[in-house]
């Protein structure tokens, strides 16, 4: 591996070796022969998939759009196993990528930047990290995800529990022995849906300590048949088409056709075919969906129906289906087994909002009506999305302004890729990107490339300095109001799209929630019309 540069300045610095990072660090290197390295806090590749090893972790993407496709011989070479990979194929896939282009040698691992700060008279960004070394670059891309920075609630008497507590997105390398053991999960989204069955299989006793229900389809998840891969393979052109025409970047359009306009028996019969099939495929099955209150109750009642058929105790279903919000007004999980999983004697449920956590003592959890007795704590409690991650660098632009202070009131971006007051930095899934919202791959993709492009073109016209006009990211969050307002998605007040999970967190709408294939069309707009909104100097 090529020696950290110190003083000598670089092209480019990458924060983080996940799949943003390293399709960044290809393009820039590859492509356009610029000096780059990445700077990663883990030992390895994999970003999010390094740190997520949780039981059960498991892409709920399938995983034949949950790749890059920017190189047709990656796409035909490389064998996914499962419908959904799991958490250890999508890590290998990675590996797999920085292997075959090359990209370890300009990948520095146990590296965390503490500090970056912009330094204007030598227009360059100086970046320090926790190992006290000192990097300076032209541009500094932070590639460090949406989900990266966890949420761990601080119940009082945490740390008194004499027992082991994880989150899991810090889980342990060597398995968690669950055997003998009282488990307790606080947390039923995507990850404790998928954790609570897996758990549930080994430990003497699990309690799920559920805040707010959620709806969940069973993904139906199995191996790929010969069959089935040979067809991916073959139609990989139409599966990327469709990636890039569709509104979440999965390969499958919404249908044009409304639930409410469609007949009741057909409604049923196409959720039915939804149901069956397994995984996303309610939420494209009308076009109303997220958009109608009205239509949308069609299938969250049908879900609900179907949830209340697999529950054998009457006073769990009522539990677990009394959902507060539209189904996929939130993130909408898909799960292997989790409502079968309450009917098991060796699960109890627990309705922490009929009776909230109190305490945490040194021998479980005790809420404000019962004691639950706990060898081992999961916390599957999310993470300060979107904007945890990138505050946590500690960044400073022009004028040493603080993003921290330039985003107290919640975060400003123009296009989620750059922030005005803050010149050459560029958010790869920043706040205001569609990001969480898509099949993840496909905005990163697009971002990772836009970006390439957009250095390249300054290369060209000699121009040293990018920077989102104040007024361009100003009317680009009005955008992202309007569109999270377009929708459903604005009506639920507690989800983790408006930050309202962390306390304190300004609540505003993060993600763009106008489509991935709109967004993509303003962006080639911009760039057409010579990074119309950016001041190029
Ligand atoms: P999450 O969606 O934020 O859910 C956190 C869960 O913990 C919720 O049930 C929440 O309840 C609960 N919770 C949070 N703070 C709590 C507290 N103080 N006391 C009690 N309960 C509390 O987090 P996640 O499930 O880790 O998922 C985050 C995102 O990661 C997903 O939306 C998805 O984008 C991604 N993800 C993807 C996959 C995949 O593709 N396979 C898998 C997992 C996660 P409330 O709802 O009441 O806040």
């Amino acid at each position: 591996m090529t020696k950290p540069t110190g003083a000598a300045p670089l092209d480019a610095l990458i924060i983080g070796a996940g799949f943003s990072g390293l399709y960044q660090l290809h393009c820039l290197r590859d492509k356009l022969g610029l000096p780059v390295r990445v700077l990663e806090a883990a030992p390895a590749v994999g970003g999010t998939w390094y740190w997520n090893r949780y039981p059960g972790a498991r892409c709920d993407s399938e995983s034949h759009s949950y790749c890059y496709t920017f190189s047709d011989d990656l796409v035909q070479e490389w064998e996914w196993t499962e419908r959904y990979p799991a958490q250890a194929e999508v890590l290998r896939y990675l590996n797999h990528v920085a292997d075959r282009f090359d990209l370890r040698r300009d990948i520095q691992f146990d590296t965390r930047v503490t500090e970056a700060r912009y330094d204007e008279a030598a227009n360059l960004w100086r970046v320090t990290t926790a190992n006290g070394e000192r990097f300076a670059a032209t541009f500094l891309i932070t590639a460090v995800g949406c989900l990266s920075a966890a949420n761990v609630p601080d119940i009082p008497g945490l740390k008194d529990f004499k027992g082991v507590c994880h989150h899991t997105s810090n889980w342990p390398h060597e398995d968690v022995d669950f055997r003998g053991k009282r488990v307790g999960l606080i947390g039923t989204a995507s990850t404790g849906i998928q954790a609570a069955p897996v758990i549930a299989e080994t430990a003497a006793h699990l309690t799920v300590f559920q805040r707010t229900a959620n709806y969940s389809v069973p993904a139906r998840n199995a191996p790929l048949t010969p069959e089935v891969k040979r067809q991916h393979k073959e139609n990989a052109a139409e599966i990327r088409r469709l990636m890039h025409a569709s509104t979440n970047g999965h390969p499958y359009l919404i249908a044009d056709r409304a639930a409410l306009a469609t007949p009741p028996e057909e409604r049923e019969a196409i959720y039915e075919a939804a149901w069956a099939r397994g995984g996303l495929y309610i939420r494209p099955s009308f076009s109303d969906l997220m958009i109608s209150k009205e239509a949308n109750d069609t299938a969250a009642q049908f879900i609900l129906k179907k949830i209340r058929a697999v529950i054998k105790d009457p006073a769990k279903a009522a539990v677990l289906t009394n959902i507060d919000h539209p189904y996929a007004a939130k993130r909408p999980p898909i799960d292997t087994n989790y409502f079968e999983t309450f009917n098991r004697d060796n699960v109890a449920l627990v309705d922490i909002k009929a009776a909230p956590i109190a305490e945490v003592t040194a021998d479980g959890i005790r809420t404000s009506e019962a004691f639950y007795p706990l060898d081992i704590i999961v916390f599957a409690t999310g993470f300060d999305a979107m904007t945890g991650s990138l505050l946590r660098l500690n960044i400073a632009g022009r004028d040493g302004v603080k993003l921290s202070d330039a985003w107290e009131a919640g975060p400003r971006t123009y296009l989620g890729l750059q922030v005005a007051g803050f010149p050459n930095l560029f958010t790869i899934t920043g706040p205001g990107s569609p990001s969480v919202l898509c099949n993840v791959p496909v905005p990163i993709q697009q971002h990772v490339e836009w970006i390439t492009d957009c250095i390249a073109h300054m290369r060209k016209t000699g121009a040293k300095t990018i920077e989102a006009t104040v007024d361009a990211q100003d009317r680009w969050v009005e955008q992202v109001n309007a569109a999270a307002n377009a929708t459903l998605l604005s009506s639920v007040k507690h989800s983790w799209y408006l930050g309202a999970n962390v306390p304190g967190k300004p609540r505003v709408f993060m993600p763009y929630a106008g489509g991935m294939a709109r967004y993509r069309g303003i962006c080639d707009d911009v760039a057409k019309q010579g990074y119309a909104g950016f001041a190029l100097s």
